[in-house]
This record gives structure tokens, C-alpha cells and sequence, in this order.
């Protein structure tokens, strides 16, 4: 089957940058729950600049992409589903001009997969309209896709856990859970 994969939050730990880059620019706790703009904004943890300020050092920033960890199994079985016959797409809503860092992070966990970088923003259902199963922690970008693309399946994270999703849309609670149910399919 050809899978479409998000980036950041997927793959890349980017709640957990997020959470250490408020600590390091701004003495700020951040619980990972609570990374969403929204989220931080609402409840106090960082004013509306500083959030805009995290952002752009986070995207823009690739010291911080370069100590970004994996998601807990993320390298491991992207590498057995390609082993299994699939193919992976990595579709990321960072600007192209990321493209060779996001590059590079994915070479040092030795990752090989083509990258579309779409840009901030911009839908990814150009972008994913030929793939069978999409896979994304955003869910507001997920009910963008469900015209396109037939499976989609919300990756677990702490900040999305309240999310209500269209039963169009299913759930993966972590690598092992999407594993088994992409092979069930
Ligand atoms: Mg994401």
C-alpha cells in the first residue's frame, strides 16, 4: 500500500523540543499536552509572542531538528513496512526550504523515503490524493483528506488525545497499535 506519513509529531518528537525550547528561551513549563498554540495560549504558559517566537526557532531553527528525538519506534517500523512491500511517503506541512534538514534528520536514523515539503498552511491533499492510507497528529489536517485519501488514521499524542474525530478517521495509539492495524487492513 502507499503510506503517507506526517513529520513532526509522527516521526519527529516535536512535542518534546517544544516543550524543552520553552523551557530554554522562556523558564517556561510546558507539559507536552499542552504544546498546541492554542492550548499554551489559553492557559497561561506562553503569551501569544513568545509562542510565535518558539515557532519560528523550532521550523526555522535547525539546531533544534538536529537534537529532535524519534518517536518511540517511528525509525524501526517505518523500516518494516518498506521490508513488508509498502510504499512511504513523508508529507510535511514545513516550508521547502527545511527540506535538506529534514533531510538530514532523516539520513542520521537512516530513513530512506521521498519528502514533499508543502508549506505551512497549505493543504496536503494534492499531495496525498494517491495514497491508500494517511497517517498525521493533526486532526484538523486529517479532515482536510478524508475526500482524498481512504484511510486515515490520528496518531496518538498527548495534545490531541480530546480531539473528537469523524468516524471517517481512526486511531493509532503508537507505532505498534498503526503496525497492526495498516496489516489488518
Ligand atoms: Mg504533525
Amino acid at each position: 500500500m502507499n503510506i503517507g506519513l506526517d513529520f513532526d509529531g509522527v516521526i519527529a518528537n516535536t512535542g518534546f523540543i517544544k516543550s524543552l525550547a520553552a523551557k530554554r528561551l522562556f523558564q517556561k513549563e510546558l507539559p507536552i499536552s499542552c504544546v498546541k498554540t492554542s492550548v499554551a495560549i489559553a492557559n497561561n504558559i506562553l503569551t501569544d509572542e513568545q509562542y510565535k517566537i518558539l515557532r519560528r526557532e523550532i521550523y526555522d531553527n535547525y539546531s533544534w531538528l538536529v537534537e529532535t528525538p524519534a518517536i518511540s519506534k517511528s525509525i524501526e517500523s517505518m523500516n518494516a513496512l518498506i521490508k513488508s512491500g509498502h510504499k512511504l511517503e513523508i508529507i510535511t506541512a514545513r516550508f521547502p526550504e527545511g527540506r535538506e534538514h529534514i533531510e538530514s534528520w532523516l539520513a542520521k536514523h537512516s530513513i530512506n523515503v521521498p519528502l514533499t515539503c508543502v508549506g505551512y498552511g497549505v493543504s496536503k491533499a494534492q499531495s496525498a490524493k494517491d495514497l491508500d492510507i494517511f497517517v498525521e497528529d493533526d486532526a484538523k489536517n486529517l479532515v482536510g483528506l478524508i475526500k482524498y485519501v481512504p484511510k486515515l488514521f490520528l496518531f496518538d499524542q498527548p495534545y490531541n488525545l480530546d480531539e473528537e474525530v469523524p468516524m471517517e478517521i481512526g486511531r493509532a495509539k503508537d507505532w505498534d497499535d498503526l503496525l497492526s492495524k495498516i496489516e489488518s487492513l
